[in-house]
C-alpha cells in the first residue's frame, strides 16, 4: 500500500462479503490497487461457500469452518479491512461515504456493491418454530439444529435449492413432499426432458413430489405440524422449506439513486449510473452479447468471473464483462451441469439414458435457429467442459460482432 495516512489514502469500499465481494476484493489487491480495501458484511461469519449449504453442511458431512471461501489471513496478508457483522445502511453519494450499523462513515474513492439476494418470504408460517428459508449459515444451522424433532418435512417449491434440500433429508430417512406451484419441477430453468428425469429422480429415492400443488396456509399452534394447498389437501411436516426463489438485494442502490433495471443497471465493465459506483454478482444485471439482452444471474461462476472484472475497472475501464453462464446441482449422487441458457430454445438433441437407475447419464442440448445455445449434463463431466468450449468459442465471435 502507499504510504499515506489512512484518511488519505485512496479508498475501495466493497458491501457484502460472499462469493463476489470477497473475490473482488481480493483481486483488486492482487490487480495492483495501492490504497485502502474495506470489506463490509452484515453477516457473523468470514465469508464462505453458499452451494454446501443445501448439500454437504445440511447433511452435516461439512461444518461452518470447512467451507470458508479463504482462511482470515488471506485477507490480513492483503491488506483488506473486514468488517463483519456490520450492515450498509445508506449510500451517501454526495459525499462519497457509506454509512454502517456501527455509527462509521467510510469516504470511498470507488465502490463496490455485492449485496446479492435474499430469499423471497411468503406471508405463511410466520413465527413458526420449524418453518425456515434456506439462503444463509445461519439458516442452515437453525435447521440442522431443529432435524432431531423431524420425521416429516415439506419443502415448497421445486427449484434447485428446494430438490438440493429433499435429497438431503431423504438420506437423512425423513418422509419429504416437495409442493410446486408449476406443472414440473426446475420449470424456471429447464427443460421438460429434464425436469421429467428430476421428478423419475426423486420418486426413485422416496420423496412424493407434487406439482400444481398451491400453498395456502402453513400450519401449527407454536410449531408447525401441516401444510394446506388449495385443493383441501393437507400434509404433516415438522420442517418446512421455503424455496420460491430469490430477489435481488437493491435497497442501498435504489435509495441512492442508481438505475435500477431487474437488480442494479451495470454496464459490460460493471459499472452503475455513477461513474464511482461498480457491482458484480446475483445483485445486478449486465449486458450479455451471446443472449442479445440483459441478464441477471445467480451462480457462482457469475458472481466469481464479473467480480474479477470488476475489480480490474475498478482501477481502470479496460475489462469487458462476458462469460459463458455455467451452473451445478448435487442431488443424490447425481450431478448436473449447465452450460449456457436454454430458455427460447427451438430444438433439443438428447444423448443418453433419462432412466434414473442409469447412472451412466445424459446430455441434453439446446439449439435456436440451429445454434447450440445450451446444455444439461448428467453425470458428463468430460463432455460439459467440451460443451462450455464451444460456448465460450461462440461468445468469442459474438463478442467480435458486437465491436
Ligand atoms: C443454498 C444455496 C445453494 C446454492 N447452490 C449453488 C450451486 O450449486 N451452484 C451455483 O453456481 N450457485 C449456487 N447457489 C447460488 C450462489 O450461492 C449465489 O449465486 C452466490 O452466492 C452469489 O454471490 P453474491 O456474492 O453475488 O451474493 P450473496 O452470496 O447473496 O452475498 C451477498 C452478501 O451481501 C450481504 N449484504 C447485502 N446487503 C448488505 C448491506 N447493506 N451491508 C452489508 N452486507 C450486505 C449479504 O448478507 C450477503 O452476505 C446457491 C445458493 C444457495 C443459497
Amino acid at each position: 500500500m502507499i504510504d499515506l495516512p489512512l484518511k488519505e489514502l485512496p479508498t475501495a469500499v466493497v458491501v457484502g462479503a460472499s462469493h463476489a465481494g470477497s473475490q473482488l476484493a481480493v483481486h483488486l489487491r492482487k490487480s495492483g490497487w495501492q490504497g485502502r480495501i474495506v470489506l463490509i458484511g452484515d453477516e457473523n461469519f468470514l465469508p464462505y461457500h453458499r452451494p454446501p449449504l443445501s448439500k454437504a453442511v445440511m447433511s452435516g458431512s461439512k461444518d461452518a469452518e470447512s467451507i470458508q471461501l479463504r482462511p482470515a489471513t488471506l485477507y490480513e496478508s492483503n491488506q483488506i479491512e473486514l468488517k463483519l457483522g456490520v450492515k450498509v445502511t445508506a449510500l451517501l453519494r454526495d459525499s462519497q461515504q457509506v454509512e454502517c450499523s456501527d455509527g462509521e462513515r467510510i469516504r470511498y474513492d470507488r465502490l463496490a456493491l455485492c449485496t446479492g439476494a435474499h430469499a423471497i418470504r411468503l406471508p405463511l408460517g410466520q413465527g413458526l418454530r420449524g418453518v425456515f428459508y434456506l439462503r444463509t449459515l445461519k439458516d442452515v444451522l437453525a435447521i440442522r439444529a431443529h432435524l432431531s424433532e423431524v420425521k416429516q418435512a415439506v419443502i415448497v417449491g421445486a427449484g434447485y435449492i428446494g430438490l438440493e434440500a429433499a435429497a438431503v433429508l431423504r438420506g437423512m430417512d425423513i418422509d419429504v413432499t416437495v409442493l410446486e406451484r408449476a406443472e414440473r419441477v426446475l420449470q424456471r430453468v429447464t427443460g421438460e426432458q429434464v425436469s421429467g428425469y428430476f421428478s423419475e429422480l426423486h420418486k426413485m429415492h422416496g420423496v412424493d413430489i407434487c406439482c400444481g400443488a398451491n400453498v395456502t396456509s402453513i400450519n401449527g399452534e407454536h410449531s408447525v405440524d401441516s401444510v394446506r394447498c388449495a385443493d383441501g389437501s393437507i400434509f404433516p411436516a415438522q420442517l418446512v422449506i421455503i424455496g420460491v426463489g430469490v430477489v435481488p438485494e437493491i435497497q442501498l442502490a435504489k435509495d441512492a439513486g442508481l438505475v435500477i433495471n431487474n437488480g442494479i443497471e451495470v454496464d459490460e465493465y460493471g459499472l452503475t449510473s455513477d461513474k464511482n459506483i461498480f457491482a458484480a454478482g446475483d445483485c445486478c444485471s449486465h449486458p450479455a452479447h451471446l443472449y442479445h439482452r440483459r441478464l441477471r444471474l445467480e451462480s457462482v461462476q457469475n458472481a466469481n468471473d464479473q467480480s474479477r472484472a470488476v475489480a480490474v475497472n475498478m482501477i481502470a475501464l479496460t475489462e469487458k464483462y462476458q462469460a459463458v453462464p455455467w451452473f451445478w446441482s448435487d442431488q443424490f449422487d447425481i450431478k448436473l451441469q449447465s452450460a449456457g441458457l436454454s430458455q427460447d430454445f427451438d430444438r433439443t438433441e438428447m444423448e443418453g439414458s433419462l432412466n434414473p437407475a442409469d447412472r451412466s447419464g445424459f446430455i441434453v442440448r439446446y439449439f435456436k435457429e440451429g445454434k447450440m445455445i445450451a446444455a444439461d449434463c448428467v453425470n458428463r463431466p468430460k463432455d460439459f467442459m467440451a460443451i462450455k468450449t464451444e460456448l465460450a468459442s461462440q461468445l468469442v465471435q459474438a463478442d467480435r460482432l458486437s465491436g
